[in-house]
């Protein structure tokens, strides 16, 4: 195994993710050499690039400190470019050439599809005719969102992929998956014995899962239009993330036992609609400076097509009809234009039964904080330190910046491209978990895509529309605004 070369091609190597995000990470775990030694690459696409035109438009991306200038070279060194179109059979054949000549014919392939899906199709329809390992080497394609815009497209694309290609070669992308919390929820919930048996609807009042962004569509709203909050964050990333709350413990943590388990929860969910949702778009904040992003409201970005309703802001709730979960909200919220970055997931417990505290306990929370700033808290009650009998909040709080202030937490692409060199499937979403997760929201999707749902307008920097807060507390979600908490670091 060891020797066998590897040739990972770049299928859209001009464009905007491939700069950005697969140039950077394949240079990092070069860099870091993490690649099996005989590993080379080559960029595809239609432009007219030479190698070094492709260094330099990676040049703010693929950066190197002065020491790791000459690994800097190497790395350029094993990358080639080869120019052609998507739909011409000539051109595969003629990568299928140029892949042999620099890999050999014994070289194990993986495309990563950086392109636009309305080509999607006749790229793998092409690297199937023309450019699959030979000599029992295998093949991988790895394919980036969207996968499909609702249940009927994305069936479509599956259909057309497993006509060309086995699950085994097929790495759907959710980058969410190669986050180091959202990996650690099986560890927390399946490695410790505290949480166990305490995850279930007896126990739990509510899960709370949220994505914020605090800047708008930065003149890209022509893409984003056509997609929406929901099918950008929701349906994939939050909806994962769902999946590792709430399935039950897989029986190995083989990709597969596990994908099982999430398909499975997945099937416990109706499809939610209109009144399970809160929907919101964000308009100019009232006190911006002018000329600055919070001066502009989604509908000002001239790229984005005058009256459209499409969502920036979305709270859903799903409910889960299994033995676990029957009667447990949740609430999934993501959006733009928000008053800060942040993802977590919240798990809040009910309260305590047989109150003998006046009341003054609150429920505890566990927050597991995914960006920024990986964290573990726990919000409990304790008695106030000293004389008094009171009681008070605090937490028990794992912080990774303390505990684990070494820790080199690699990118989620990092981690996710080493995966497919791995043949590693587990954080990658399977044929059938996808169609589950497009079934869910096709209807309301549709519902909005057709016109007739207006969404609520939000400031600019602000927490979303307040009917979402209305919707929390009506979801056995309580916020008590009292919870105070000091950074031990700067006290
Ligand atoms: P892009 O820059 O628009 O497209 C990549 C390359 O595809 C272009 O350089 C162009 O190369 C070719 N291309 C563009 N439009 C085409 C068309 N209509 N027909 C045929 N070829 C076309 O796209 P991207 O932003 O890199 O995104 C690539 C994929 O990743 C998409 O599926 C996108 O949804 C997904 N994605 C992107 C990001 C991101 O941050 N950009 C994030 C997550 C997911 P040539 O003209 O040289 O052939
Ligand atoms: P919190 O202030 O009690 O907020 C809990 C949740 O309620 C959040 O999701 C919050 O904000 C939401 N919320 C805020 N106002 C609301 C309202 N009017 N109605 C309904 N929901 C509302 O507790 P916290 O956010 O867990 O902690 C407070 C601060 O301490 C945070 O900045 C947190 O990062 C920090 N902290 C850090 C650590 C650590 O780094 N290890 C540990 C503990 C606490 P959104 O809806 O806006 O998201």
């Amino acid at each position: 195994e060891e020797d066998v070369p590897h040739v990972f091609v770049v299928m859209g190597a001009s464009g905007d993710l491939a700069k950005k995000k697969i140039y950077p990470t394949l240079w990092w775990i070069f860099r870091d050499r993490l690649l099996p030694e005989n590993t080379i690459f080559v960029g595809y696409a239609r432009s007219n690039l030479t190698i070094s035109d492709l260094r330099e438009k990676c040049t703010p991306f693929v950066v190197a400190k002065p020491e790791e200038q000459e690994r800097l070279e190497q790395f350029w060194n094993i990358n080639y470019y080869v120019k052609g179109s998507y739909d011409a059979r000539r051109d595969f054949e003629l990568l299928n050439q140029e892949m042999t000549k620099l890999g050999g014919n014994k070289a194990n392939r993986i495309f990563y599809l950086a392109l636009p899906p309305s080509v999607f199709e006749p790229v793998t329809s092409n690297i199937r005719a023309c450019c699959m390992a030979g000599n029992g080497a295998w093949t991988r394609v790895i394919i980036e969102k969207p996968f499909g815009r609702d249940a009927a497209s994305s069936e479509k694309l599956s259909r057309h992929l497993a006509g060309l290609f086995k699950e085994e070669e097929l790495y759907r992308i959710d980058h969410y998956l190669g986050k180091e919390m959202v990996q650690n929820l099986m560890a927390l919930r399946f490695g410790n014995r505290i949480f166990g048996p305490t995850w279930n609807r007896d126990n739990i009042a509510s899960v709370f899962i949220s994505f914020k962004e605090p800047f708008g569509t930065q003149g890209r709203g022509g893409y984003f239009d056509d997609f929406g909050i929901i099918r950008d964050v929701m349906q994939n990333h939050l909806l994962q993330i769902l999946c590792l709350v709430s399935m039950e413990r897989p029986s190995s943590t083989s990709a597969d036992d596990i994908r099982d388990e999430k398909v499975k929860v997945l099937k416990s969910i109706a499809s939610i609609d209109l009144p399970d949702v809160v929907l919101g778009q964000y308009v100019a904040a009232d006190d911006a400076q002018p000329n600055t992003d919070a001066a502009l409201g989604y509908l000002d970005d001239p790229t984005v097509p005058a009256g459209s309703n499409t969502p920036t802001y979305a709270m859903a709730v799903l409910r889960i009809h299994n033995e676990r979960w029957e009667g447990v909200p949740f609430i999934l919220r993501c959006g733009k234009a928000l008053n800060e970055r942040k993802a977590e997931v919240r798990v809040q417990y009910r309260d305590v039964s047989g109150d003998i505290f006046k009341g003054q306990s609150k429920r505890n929370e566990l927050v597991v904080r995914v960006q920024p700033g990986e964290a573990i808290y726990c919000k409990v009650n304790n008695k106030t330190p000293g004389m008094s009998f009171g009681i008070e909040e605090t937490e028990l709080d794992l912080t990774y910046n303390s505990r684990y202030s070494h820790a080199k937490l690699p990118d989620a692409y990092e981690r996710l491209i080493l995966d497919v060199f791995c043949g590693s499937q587990m954080h990658f979403v399977r044929t059938d978990e996808l169609a589950e997760a497009w079934r869910i929201f096709t209807p309301l999707l549709h519902k909005i895509d057709e016109g007739g749902v207006q969404p609520i307008p939000y400031k600019y920097g602000s927490r979303g529309p307040e009917r979402a807060d209305q919707m929390l507390a009506e979801n056995n979600f309580k916020y008590y605004g009292s919870y105070k908490w000091t950074d031990p670091r700067k006290s």
